[in-house]
């Protein structure tokens, strides 16, 4: 059957139109209402793009049909595509619908498209195509029965996914690096040689980059690292600033640069940056293995290949079944292998609409190391070898504190380490460094230990099973094994929240869950009406009983650190004593299971010394607290949390004590009154160089654009807080002023909700697509890519959008925040206020500037970006005004006034000044 004759439905928030064939004649569209949209998909497959977003659009959510993006995952795996028509039209060359009612007719021709590359001998994702399809016809995939008579058998039998995936290396142990000083000519050379300018252009990054070699020199004396704090405005150049020097480094060293950032967003800038600062012949003349450049993730980030096996063997059934067909097509032609934020499509799993994907990832840390029959084609191990030999590892904050605290080997811990978006360093060591008894993380340790119990399926296996041979081979560490597991049964399991609500916790964490929640309940000030959020209250003055029960399951979880810990032993010693039976592959295991039991030993040890300290006089260096985390009024974790004061001080002791030079580098590291002022104080205090008495050095460059040519900032004064059908009209009608091109920012889900459900309707009908986070079945990063690639599309959204957009050029033109960000007033926050020494307005304020200084910096990317910033504030206090580049004009207006000022800029692409008799502010 041709595709060009199968009908087509689309649906937007302008209307729905459905293309049809009637008697064999031409296809015909027209526009059609909702309900007559549902009737029509339910009675017969229909093509359709992103079933879940137009099932979100109909109001219908059980909707399906033949979808094009999942016929284009197969057709084209690990190819990037934005799930728009017109992303669709681009990527398969056709011609872009002019408008909605042009898109079911589009969507016919790209079936078409598609399956025609199925007899194409030029088809670059053959191999593997026929023998899935074979499997996707008994799975009933919509598609299956369209691609089967298309894709011709092969001669030869096809291998399969596991046979075909490329084996690793085992790399040989690497040297240390030589201690070389760059030269800054060498230096100046470099940065030429990248950027492609003279020796004389852009004296701020020659100077930043000067700067940053400063970090590759040898280190003096132990736990004494350089430490450079370099704030750059944007637009300074600061990634091939640093890439200068370290790929220099890199070169004469033989060592390794470790650049880590924050966002998904900068890695996948990294990665295409440095190809010019690290090229592979030059690594391989220099006798490295393996690609010079390594973007490193955590473990759960990447396909665990023995989860992908069991769900293709029947561990996955219905539509689950199909998108494992889908992810074992990408898998053979992924890079390598990550399925979060790497060139799996990051809508691939919402339009599967279960968390299958993480079901596929090693979410649990259960990997059999050298006991799994993939583990020489592993992505992780993969990924963990190549950066070994890597000159560059990409990789986030959080796997770098991680990776320098517990790398397997010595040389997978980072010693040269540029933290890009070093502002957000802080908040990463703070995650990183806590500890939080909950629920949730207890029924994850009693499944690690334990193993699957009761009817739970999968190919998960407890301690007992995946140590089955030490078990045999050593009594001590047999008798720890049973220990350990029959000390795992006193945690929570499966059912332990319905438990609670109803008043039958079992065994003593259980207990101790079901007290918190009731004290945290008791305690609660707001009187129910917050009921989406989640609840906390202080570990003070918590009675008697709540210690007692706290004591007993301090016990308990004693009793399971104890036998782990004598497992852990008994493992040293086994790899010591090198038995006949422990070949390279059990050894890879066991020293696997040693670093994962040490790991979880720890971690119990951070609960149990939380749990000691209750009762008792706190300790100030510890914020404790209990909560309960709700969302959408249900309640889904309760637990204990403790954050260290200033996270700096661990960081400080796992990162940098064991560094050799370290930078921070953002364009707001600093405060940035502090940084008008030539005041770095609070910004080499949250460095945590002070806790090894090292003095960082100190680099400030400001942005070379022309802010007050390029930006205005426009704090509106006459939107009222909240009052919600006024906060929808200010969007709705900036939106329409600036024809799209908007980012709002929200410090509220629920009011982002009810901002976008008045609003997205009416924008659409003229012609101004809006997409939500909260709202859009789609990913974040998704979302971006939508919103990028749509000059009049607009995008709503929270936190993740305030510094992880990176949308130069026109697509994005105004910013609007709903308020002015003030941090949230949680226990934690109260804590660290409290501790400030230049007083709690003071650590408000400097938030808050940093706030919106990151939302002020997605505006102006480029030299040739133009655009507003615009608050919605009746009361925005002027000491934060300082959070803007010098130079900007601020000005309070009316909305009225701020609209006029939006479309005037549109129609004359040039900011006009300030109409008299309005409040200028600009930052001087
Ligand atoms: S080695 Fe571990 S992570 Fe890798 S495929 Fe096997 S079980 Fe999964």
């Amino acid at each position: 059957m041709s595709a060009a004759s199968l009908p087509a439905l689309h649906a937007s928030h302008s209307g729905c139109w459905l293309r049809e064939t009637r008697n064999g004649g031409a296809g015909v569209t027209r526009p059609l209402g909702k309900g007559e949209a549902i009737m029509a998909a339910a009675d017969t497959p229909l093509l359709l793009l992103n079933a879940p977003l137009v099932a979100s659009r109909l109001g219908y959510p059980d909707l399906s049909g033949l979808d094009l993006l999942e016929l284009y995952a197969f057709i084209h795996p690990a190819r990037f595509v934005v799930p728009t028509p017109k992303g669709l039209a681009q990527a398969l060359g056709l011609a872009e619908p002019a408008g909605d009612d042009a898109v079911p007719a589009l969507l016919q021709a790209a079936a078409e498209a598609l399956l025609a590359t199925c007899e194409d001998p030029a088809w670059l994702e053959r191999e593997g195509a026929w023998s899935a399809v074979q499997t996707l016809v008994r799975l009933r995939w919509p598609w299956a029965g369209l691609l089967a008579p298309r894709i011709a058998q092969p001669q030869r039998a096809e291998r399969w996914l596991f046979s075909r995936l490329p084996e690793w290396e085992d790399a040989p142990e690497r040297l240390q690096p030589a201690q070389v000083l760059l030269e800054d000519t060498a230096i100046a050379a470099r940065l030429a040689a990248l950027t492609g300018s003279g020796a004389e252009a852009r004296p701020a990054q020659q100077d930043y980059a000067r700067t940053a070699g400063a970090m590759f020199a040898p280190r003096r004396a132990a736990r004494q690292p350089h430490i450079v704090l370099a704030q750059a405005g944007t637009g300074t150049g600061k990634t091939l600033g640093y890439l200068a020097p370290a790929s220099l480094w890199a070169e004469q060293s033989g060592g390794t640069v470790w650049v880590s950032t924050y966002t998904k967003a900068l890695q996948r800038q990294l990665r295409r940056e440095s190809r010019l600062a690290f090229p592979a012949d030059r690594a391989l003349q220099a006798g490295r293995s393996g690609p010079p450049v390594v973007v490193r993730k955590g473990r759960e980030n990447y396909l665990c290949l023995l989860n992908l096996e069991d769900a293709l063997q029947g561990g996955f059934t219905g539509r689950p079944a199909i998108m494992a067909q889908l992810v074992a097509r990408w898998a053979a032609y992924s890079q390598d292998g990550d399925m979060i934020g790497g060139d799996l499509p990051g809508w691939l799993g919402t339009l599967f609409r279960k968390r299958g994907i993480a079901a596929l990832t090693d979410q649990r840390g259960e990997c059999v190391y050298a006991g799994c029959p993939h583990f020489r084609k592993c992505f992780i191990e993969r990924a963990a070898r190549a950066s070994v030999g890597a000159e560059l590892v990409i990789a986030n904050h959080a796997l770098v504190m991680i990776n320098a605290a517990r790398a397997r080997e010595p040389a997978q811990r980072p010693t040269r380490i540029i933290f890009d978006e070093g502002h957000h360093v802080f908040e990463a060591a703070d995650s990183t460094f806590a500890a939080a008894l909950t629920g949730a993380e207890t029924v994850e340790l009693r499944r690690w230990v334990i193993g699957p119990e009761g009817t739970s399926r999968g190919r998960r296996r407890g301690l007992a099973a995946r140590l089955a041979d030490v078990a045999s081979y050593d009594a001590d560490g047999a008798r720890a094994i049973t220990d350990a597991r029959e000390a795992a049964s006193a945690l929570p399991g499966d059912g332990w929240l319905a438990r609670i609500l109803e008043g039958a916790p079992f065994g003593p964490l259980e207990d101790l869950l079901a007290e918190t929640r009731a004290l945290v309940h008791a305690r609660d000030e707001s009187g129910g009406q917050e009921a989406g959020y989640g609840l906390e209250t202080e570990a003070a003055q918590l009675g008697g009983a709540f210690v007692e029960v706290a004591g007993r399951a301090q016990e308990a979880l004693e009793a399971l650190r104890q036998p782990l810990m004598r497992l852990g032993m008994r493992l040293e010693a086994l790899i010591e004593e090198g038995p006949d039976w422990l070949d390279g592959p059990a050894r890879a295991r066991i020293e696997g299971a040693r670093g994962a039991i040490g790991w979880r030993a720890d971690l119990l040890a951070g609960w149990i010394g939380l749990l000691a300290r209750l009762g008792g006089p706190g300790d100030p260096e510890f914020v404790d607290w209990l909560a309960v985390e709700r969302s959408e009024g249900r309640e889904w974790d309760i637990g204990l949390h403790r954050r260290y004061l200033d996270p700096m001080k661990p960081f400080a002791e796992a990162v940098l004590a064991g560094a050799h030079g370290v930078m921070m580098t953002s364009a707001t590291l600093c405060d940035a009154a502090d940084a008008a002022a030539g005041e770095w104080d609070s910004a080499v205090q949250r460095s945590g160089a002070p806790h090894l008495d090292v003095a960082p050095r100190l680099f400030a460059a400001p942005s070379p654009f022309n802010y007050a040519g390029q930006a205005e900032v426009l704090i509106v004064t006459d939107v009222p807080r909240g009052d919600i059908p006024a906060l929808a009209n200010a969007y709705g009608r900036l939106i329409e002023a600036s024809g799209g091109g908007a980012l709002g920012l929200f410090t509220a889900i629920r009011r982002l909700r009810a901002v976008y459900g008045r609003i997205a309707d009416r924008l659409a009908r003229g012609g101004l697509p809006l997409f939500a986070q909260h709202v859009d079945p789609i990913d974040t990063g998704t979302l971006v890519d939508i919103f990028r690639d749509d000059p009049r599309a607009s995008l709503l959204g929270t936190d993740a959008l305030r510094d992880g957009v990176d949308v130069p050029g026109h697509s994005l033109r105004l910013v609007v925040m709903e308020q002015v960000p003030w941090p949230k007033p949680s226990i934690l926050h109260r804590a660290r206020r409290l501790a400030n020494r230049g007083g709690g307005q003071a650590h408000d304020d400097r938030i808050i500037r940093a706030r919106l200084a990151q939302a002020f910096g997605r505006l102006i990317r480029s030299a040739g970006d133009r655009g507003h910033f615009v608050v919605l504030s009746s009361a925005f206090p002027s000491r934060l005004l300082s959070a803007f580049p010098p130079g900007t004009p601020v000005r309070r207006v009316t909305l009225d006034a701020a609209l006029q000022s939006v479309a005037g800029s549109v129609s004359d692409a040039v900011l006009t000044p300030a109409p008299t008799g309005e409040i200028d502010e600009t930052r001087a």
